[in-house]
C-alpha cells in the first residue's frame, strides 16, 4: 500500500485502544479488510469517533505509519439511520459486519462479497425483510468465497431439488435419504430459492422460507468454515421475541 491513500469502505467492527483511541477494521473494495487506527476516536462527543463506527459507510484516507496505519479524514457516504433505528435491523446488520470481519484474511480484496454487504445494508435501509436480507448475505458470500454446496439433486439418490432436503456436508440430501436430526430441512421451494440465490439473483423469498434459509445457511456456514457464528442463538431468540409479540 502507497504511503498515503484514499479509501471508502464499510466499517465492520470496532475495538478501545486506550483511554483516547479505537481501532477498526474497514472493508474496502480495492484493499479488502483493514485494520485501521483512530487517533481520538474514542473521545466523547468526536465527530472522528462518530463516524468511525460500525455499519458506517465512509470515505478516509490511511496514512502508514511504521507499526500501523492511521485512519484520517473520514467523510460520511452513508450512514443507515434506519437501520439503527430498530433493533431487529441493527442486530442483523451488526451480525453481518461481524461475519464478514471473522470469515475475511487481513488485505485480501473480495470486491464482490463488499458489494453484497452493501446492497444488503441498502436493503435492510429500505425496509426489505430482515431474515431475507440476512440469508441472501450469507448465502452469497459463501457462493463468492467458493463455498456453495451443491443443491441440484439429491447426493444420495439423484432426485430433483423438487422434494426438498437437508444439506449435509456441501451436499442436499432429500428428505426420504436425510439422516434424521442432522440439519435444518427446507421446502421444495426454499431449494428453489436457494438455488436462485447462489447463482447470483435476488432472494425473492416468503418470511418462513427467509427463516429456514437463513437458519440453513449459519448451520451450512457453521461446518463449512470451521467458525462458529454466535449470532445465530441471539437472532433465533429475538425472532421468538418478536413473534410472541
Ligand atoms: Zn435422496
Amino acid at each position: 500500500m502507497a504511503r498515503e491513500v484514499q479509501v471508502e469502505g464499510v466499517v465492520l467492527r470496532r475495538w478501545y485502544a486506550g483511554e483516547y483511541d479505537k481501532w477498526v477494521s474497514l472493508l474496502t473494495p480495492e484493499s479488502g479488510k483493514l485494520r485501521l487506527r483512530v487517533r481520538g476516536g474514542r473521545k466523547p462527543k468526536s465527530r472522528m469517533g462518530m463516524l468511525t463506527e460500525p455499519l458506517s459507510h465512509i470515505k478516509a484516507r490511511v496514512i502508514e505509519g511504521r507499526e500501523q496505519r492511521l485512519l484520517v479524514q473520514p467523510q460520511l457516504v452513508r450512514s443507515y439511520v434506519n437501520v439503527r433505528l430498530d433493533l431487529e435491523r441493527l442486530t442483523i446488520a451488526l451480525a453481518l459486519g461481524e461475519t464478514l470481519d471473522r470469515w475475511l484474511p487481513e488485505e485480501h480484496p473480495e470486491p464482490e462479497v463488499y458489494a453484497v454487504l452493501v446492497d444488503a445494508l441498502g436493503s435492510l435501509e429500505s425496509g426489505a425483510l430482515p431474515a431475507g436480507v440476512a440469508a441472501w448475505a450469507i448465502w452469497r458470500w459463501l457462493a463468492v468465497l467458493g463455498y456453495a454446496p451443491e443443491v441440484g439433486q439429491c447426493a444420495r439418490c439423484g432426485a430433483g431439488g423438487g422434494d426438498g432436503g437437508v444439506i449435509v456436508g456441501g451436499q442436499l440430501w432429500c428428505a426420504r435419504c436425510a439422516p434424521r436430526d442432522n440439519g435444518v430441512p427446507l421446502s421444495s421451494r426454499a431449494v428453489e430459492r436457494l438455488q436462485e440465490c447462489l447463482q447470483g439473483e435476488p432472494l425473492e423469498a416468503r418470511p418462513d422460507e427467509a427463516q429456514m434459509l437463513l437458519r440453513a445457511g449459519l448451520r451450512y456456514a457453521e461446518d463449512a468454515l470451521e467458525s462458529p457464528l454466535r449470532w445465530l442463538e441471539f437472532w433465533e431468540r429475538l425472532s421468538a421475541l418478536r413473534e410472541s409479540g
